[in-house]
């Protein structure tokens, strides 16, 4: 029996043709693929906001943290459960990020505890599209509004999702994703942050180059510039053409990964859904393009499903530990509801590569988990 993993990259001949392309042609670095891929995002979100490639969805949201002034002394509002690569972006920048309490039934961002955590030196909220969802982020953009903060959506589950009928990045104030190699689409690895703020577009294209002025422009037309100015803190967080290369190539197959994933999300929830024990999330599944599949069940057995699932050959995730308890961010203040989620959730194998047989294994081992504890 071989191991079902949990997630995986989906990488084929196309991207490896593209790849060959650019090796052949002897410049790696950032120049036109990049520029197309900023151009094929943009059409495929549909949206006149600026598209900027960068290394990582961790620097999406550094960059723009910074990119906005945002950093010593300032504090951004953040959901205790995400990956930490959100909460060492608002540190990186200089900031503190306060982590709040989430929703049980969906791990958003709860309004209700972050608007008590609000300081005059609040300056942004960082929500995070947990599990692919953002129906709720109407509330979040409200929020913001009556308490002036700017928004920086970790879009990083949501590429290829919809709100209001518009993909993830349409609308919206800040928008960051990541096409690390177990996201929805992979550039191997690397982000983008798409924004109307033409201000912070333009110093976002500058810092990602070592803040060289119109360092991007010249990179475009595969030169590059030697007389230049620089007037900001800069970072070398561009993506390079290979990543851009296979990103374009993903991009093409996003319909059909996206159905795929649906369909895995689907399946799990017509067949599991009589289990005594386990609870879904409440999430949008019809817009969304999941890219985890979180069940809940009680505390005192989640480990031992997860042993179960493990000697079967069945890889399984926990989305996440909730960040308020590590050491580096650890708060004076309990979490309630973050930290009984953690506890609760758990996630089963979804990615492009599951076939139907597999999946229906980790149905059945499901299945058999819960009868043997009933006995
Ligand atoms: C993957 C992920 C990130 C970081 O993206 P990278 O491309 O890995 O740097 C940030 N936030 C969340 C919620 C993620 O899942």
């Amino acid at each position: 029996m071989n191991l079902i993993r949990l997630s995986r990259s989906d990488v084929g001949n196309e991207e490896k043709v593209a790849i060959n392309k650019v090796i052949d042609k002897g410049y790696l670095g950032m120049g036109l693929e990049v520029k197309n891929f900023e151009l094929d995002l943009k059409n495929f979100i549909k949206t006149k906001k600026d598209v900027i490639c960068v290394s990582s969805g961790t620097s999406a949201l550094h960059l723009s943290l910074s990119c906005l002034d945002i950093g010593t002394g300032d504090e951004v509002l953040i959901p205790s459960i995400t990956y930490v690569a959100s909460f060492q972006a608002i540190s990186a920048a200089g900031a503190k990020p306060i982590a709040c309490d989430v929703l049980k039934d969906s791990g958003f961002i709860d309004l209700e505890d972050a608007v008590k955590r609000i300081t005059k030196n609040t300056k942004a909220i960082m929500p995070v599209h947990y599990a692919s969802d953002s129906s709720y982020m109407k509330k979040v953009y409200k929020f913001a509004k009556e308490n002036k903060l700017r928004v920086i959506e970790d879009a990083a589950h949501a590429f290829g999702c919809r709100r209001n009928n518009k993909f993830i990045g349409a609308e919206g104030d800040v928008i960051c994703f990541s096409f690390d190699g177990i996201k929805n689409i992979t550039s191997g690895e690397g982000g983008a942050v798409v924004t109307g703020d033409k201000v912070l577009s333009k110093r976002i294209r500058d810092s990602r180059l070592l803040g060289v002025e119109n360092d991007t422009k010249a990179r475009f037309n595969e030169s590059r510039s030697w007389n230049f100015n620089v007037s900001m803190q800069g970072f070398r967080y561009h993506m390079s053409d290979l990543m851009a290369a296979l990103g374009r190539q993903q991009l093409r197959k996003i319909k059909s990964f996206s159905n795929i994933r649906k369909r895995i999300a689907q399946r799990y929830l017509a067949n599991l859904k009589d289990i005594n024990g386990i609870s879904f999330l409440d999430l949008n599944y019809e817009n969304i393009v999941p890219h985890i599949f979180v069940i809940k069940v009680n505390h005192k057995i989640r480990d031992k499903l997860r042993e179960h699932l493990k000697k079967n050959n069945i890889e399984s995730g926990i989305h996440y530990l909730p960040n308020h308890l590590l050491n580096f961010y650890k708060t004076k203040y309990k979490l309630p509801v973050a930290e009984n989620f953690s506890k609760e959730v758990l996630s089963l194998p979804i990615h492009t590569n599951l076939n139907k047989s597999d999946q229906f294994y980790v149905i059945e081992t499901v299945k058999i988990f819960f009868e043997m504890i009933k006995e």
